[in-house]
């Protein structure tokens, strides 16, 4: 039997058609497979990897922190300086003013946190939420996922979720006194990257303010730079009450957060307290690299590197238009969309860059659209050349 057996066999899978693909090692915006070859990875573990995969300080700061302690203690009742360290820079770095960071492992539950706490807070039971929207795959989570074909099979979900059109500022109206908070990504990642309108995300922040109802951005893909901001909020100078990290938050160790205005996060320590608990939140060795993860962020001007290579990345697919496979380019820095004609055209250019090379992949929502989320320190020269596979890899599927 060989690893891909046991994979297929043992491993329960979540499609009929897995990547599949054999990796033995991965460096910076680099991967290789079992048989040696090389890619260049505009996949980035969907936007996890935003300072390259197994950056030396991240991986300095795992090797000293293994060398001191793993996990000693259920998360918030032993004083783990790696912990307090990390959510005081989180916190400071954070779009919210005198705000507290709950530590999670993954995105979905980092969402059902902050769900949870937004009840306790309002005293209210309702949720709004966006047509293809993602927000993660457990139950509260998933309620809230903006695409019914995914929410059916596991109903009954939360009751009391209305969905609205995305950018669409008149039907905010719906948001009210009867809604305990609105989730929303300020780019919806896998929806198809797509970005709002500026009028659109101010009218939102006032009717939550005007309504009491608490703003959630879910910036599980958007944050930490990804869209040439730190925040996707800042694009239209607009912050949450509560905002959700995951993905490229712990440096490619399993971490997540959601961080809010002490006045609402000081809900779960009371009416009752130990109400929303975990075991491996805000792990000593995530806490370690997600740290160092932060300050290379800064250091190495990573949102502002996202930006410039951003528009190199946008305009040279605007230029691979008239190839005749793409109808539009979409999305703010180093998280760009490129619609296809059709969802199996996506497919064929995933697989041909693959043949030649280059990981690229889909949006989960539409199938169409090719997610190209690079490291946010992919060199030029990576970056180049995995334009110039991608040029070839549309060539092969069809284009002119
Ligand atoms: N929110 C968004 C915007 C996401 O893209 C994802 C994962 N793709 C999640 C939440 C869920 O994160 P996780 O897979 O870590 O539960």
């Amino acid at each position: 039997m060989s690893t891909k057996d046991d994979f297929l066999k043992y491993l329960c899978q979540t499609s009929k058609e897995p990547l599949g693909l054999e990796i033995s090692r991965a460096e910076g915006s680099r991967v290789w497979d079992n048989t040696g070859k090389e890619y260049i990875d505009f996949v980035a573990g969907i936007s996890v990897a935003n300072v390259g995969h197994r950056h030396p300080k991240v991986m300095e700061a795992i090797r000293k922190q293994s060398e001191r302690y793993l996990h000693v203690m259920v998360y918030a009742e032993a004083v783990l300086d790696v912990q307090a360290e990390f959510a005081r820079e989180l916190c400071l770095a954070s779009p919210i003013k005198d705000a507290q960071a709950y530590l999670a492992v993954s995105g979905a539950e980092a969402v059902e946190g902050a769900l949870k706490t937004a009840r306790k807070h309002t005293g209210r039971t309702g949720f709004v939420s966006f047509a293809m929207s993602y927000h993660g795959d457990t139950f509260g989570a998933m309620s809230v996922m903006g695409r019914k074909e995914m929410r059916e099979p596991y109903e009954p979900l939360l009751e009391g979720v209305k969905f609205l059109p995305f950018d669409d500022t008149e039907s905010l109206a719906a948001v009210d006194r009867s809604t305990a908070a609105v989730i929303i990504e300020p780019i919806q990642a896998e929806g198809g990257v797509r970005v709002p309108s500026a009028g659109f995300m101010k009218v939102l922040r006032r009717q939550c303010d005007e309504t009491g109802a608490v703003l959630i951005f879910d910036e599980v893909q958007t944050g930490l730079g990804r869209t040439g901001k730190m925040w996707a909020g800042e694009h239209w100078g607009v912050a949450p009450d509560i905002m959700v990290l995951a993905k490229a938050l712990g440096g490619g160790m399993p971490l997540a957060a959601f961080v809010g205005k002490r006045k609402i996060m000081q809900e779960l320590a009371m009416n009752p307290p130990f109400s929303h608990l975990t075991t491996f939140g805000g792990h000593p060795l995530s806490c370690a690299a997600g740290l160092a993860a932060l300050k290379i962020t800064k250091d190495e001007k990573l949102a502002q590197n996202a930006a410039q290579l951003g528009e190199i990345f946008r305009n040279t697919l605007e230029g691979l238009k008239r190839m005749g496979l793409i109808a539009e380019v979409r999305g703010m820095g180093l998280l760009i969309g490129a619609v296809m004609k059709d969802a199996k055209t996506a497919g064929a250019v995933v697989n041909s860059a693959r043949e030649l090379g280059l990981l690229v992949g889909t949006a989960m929502h539409d199938e169409r659209v090719l997610r190209l989320v690079p490291p946010l320190n992919i060199t030029n020269t990576d970056l180049i050349t995995g334009l110039e596979l991608l040029t070839k890899a549309i060539q092969k599927a069809g284009g002119k």
